[in-house]
């Protein structure tokens, strides 16, 4: 237990009947959480504390409030600074390889009106049944912390009747999303992706281009076992017969589906293909595919969309269970599959929906897109290779004030043109501050001390081969500059 942010700290005790550890509980701070604490019988009372027994004592359980640090929300976590670096890597090679492709970057409000996601992603999902986070702000609208992004741009796109210019866009978006669904490792309750999305091309060759998109990035950051899965959910024409047949087939099956799938046969009855209970999986092995229901046209749109993915020599597999839970999807729906995180999973998902726009009130414009999860993403990059924490270019140990004093202006030069470099802002030894910049891993250390002082010449020291060099103290900026390769 912490209890950082306390005026008084746990303590331990001594003796057979000293606690092990002292909680203050305090009634001035405002962080004080209900937590279950162990209260042994042999503990002295002293006003103002609770006891912990020692190790081994039998308990006596009983609640108290105490005070606590704050934790973060279960399904929320924090993206710290080394894990935080990959993600910037990961980020800047998604904008190259999506800028080469032609998408712009769209950047839009993470809250929104329930009702855009109730009407877009469908009120037969798990999303907006049981997933979103949904309240009524103060002035009696009822908003949602986006479970998705696509929602959203295409709301943007018709908003600002981007359309009636050019109905052709091609939009990027990186952030956050809001699910609250069992957190695991992989699944998270706020969790970021990078949408891409294609606006007034209906041709299969714009999901292909995503296709490639993706599996281009993903080469790119070393995931060397990306699979993509594909699949045509067909068109408002042909999926009602599909729908039937599956429904037809469902209906000897009925008793082996779980409770979820029979309210889905109602609602959304493909999902039913996507459920991954074992019992509903082994009961639907044989369900009728979907590929032998789709229409002319759906027919002539996946065989091209096959033929191209062919062309370009990309590997890919037809997945018929292939359903995806949002509502707008038609045509094309595809799924990039990795095992590098153990079993196989999706990183990557999308397809097209182009009935999404008219749903939403705007005019009948064909749709694609898709969703990386970034946070596997990242996991799985970091799985490859490890992360490595970058460290400072240079570190100037300073030895005493007057060195400090000196070396102050050069540290505030070096970072404003744009070199990471670092300093201890107090007077240690030289040890202490070659750990600090060890620990900082820093490439290389200027040293000045008295000696350098005098002379007017400090040490550049390489961290990795230990050799040093001088550099003059009247031109050091310049000199670091040219050392560090910072020049020009
Ligand atoms: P979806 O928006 O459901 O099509 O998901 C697209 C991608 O986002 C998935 O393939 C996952 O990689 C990722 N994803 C979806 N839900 C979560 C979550 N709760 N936590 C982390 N990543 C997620």
């Amino acid at each position: 237990m912490s209890n950082a942010g306390c005026r008084q700290p746990a303590r331990r005790g001594k003796g057979p009947e000293a606690c092990d550890a002292d909680i203050q509980v305090d009634d001035r701070c405002p962080d004080t959480i209900e937590i279950t604490i162990f209260v042994a019988a042999l503990c002295r009372a002293r006003p103002g504390w609770r006891r912990v027994p020692p190790l081994g004592t039998k308990p006596d359980t009983r609640t108290v409030t105490a005070m606590t640090s704050i934790r973060s929300i279960k399904g929320f976590k924090d993206i710290l600074p080394g894990e935080a670096a990959l993600w910037q890597s990961i980020e800047k090679t998604a904008t190259e390889v999506l800028g080469a492709f032609g998408f712009r970057e769209i950047r839009l409000p993470i809250l929104e009106k329930t009702e855009l996601f109730a009407r877009s992603i469908g009120e037969a999902t798990d999303i907006v049944e049981k997933e979103m986070y949904t309240f009524t702000d103060r002035s009696g609208d009822l908003l949602t912390l986006r479970p998705e992004a696509t929602a959203a741009v295409v709301r943007a796109y018709l908003q600002h009747k981007i359309y009636a210019q050019d109905p052709v866009q091609k939009y990027y978006t990186i952030g956050p999303m809001f699910r609250r669904e069992r957190p695991q490792k992989g699944r998270y309750r706020q969790f970021y992706q990078i949408n891409a999305e294609i606006f007034g091309v209906g041709s299969p060759y714009a999901d292909v281009q995503l296709i490639v998109m993706l599996v281009d990035l993903l080469e790119r950051l070393g995931v060397t076992d990306a699979q993509p899965h594909v699949n045509s959910l067909g068109c408002p024409a042909c999926r009602p017969d599909f729908r039937r047949a599956l429904l037809d087939f469902l209906a000897a099956r009925e008793e082996r589906l779980c409770a979820d799938c029979l309210r889905r046969r109602e609602t959304n009855p493909l999902r039913i293909l996507d459920c991954k209970v074992p019992g509903c999986r082994e009961a639907t092995r044989d369900a009728p595919a979907l590929s032998r229901f789709l229409c002319a046209e759906c027919r002539s749109h996946f065989d091209i969309l096959q033929g191209a993915l062919d062309a370009l020599g990309i590997a890919y597999l037809i997945d018929n269970r292939l359903v995806r839970g949002l509502d707008y999807y038609s045509r094309t729906t595809f799924e990039i599959q990795t095992s590098a995180l153990g079993a196989q999973s999706a990183v990557a998902g999308g397809g097209r929906y182009d009935g999404l726009m008219k749903t939403l009130g705007g005019p009948d414009i064909p749709a694609t897109g898709f969703a990386i999860g970034f946070d596997r993403l990242a996991e799985i990059v970091a799985a490859g290779k490890g992360t490595e924490i970058p460290g400072p270019l240079v570190f100037i140990a300073a030895l005493g004030a007057e060195a400090q004093a000196r070396a102050f202006p050069w540290l505030a030069a070096l970072n404003r043109s744009g070199i990471w470099a670092d300093m201890l802002f107090e007077d240690k030894s030289l040890k202490s501050q070659m750990k600090r910049a060890g620990k900082l891993g820093a490439r290389k250390v200027l040293i000045i001390g008295e000696n350098e002082l005098a002379a007017n010449t400090g040490q550049l020291r390489d961290m990795t081969t230990r050799e040093q060099v001088p550099v003059s103290l009247d031109r050091a900026v310049e000199e670091l500059r040219r050392h560090l390769g910072a020049d020009g």
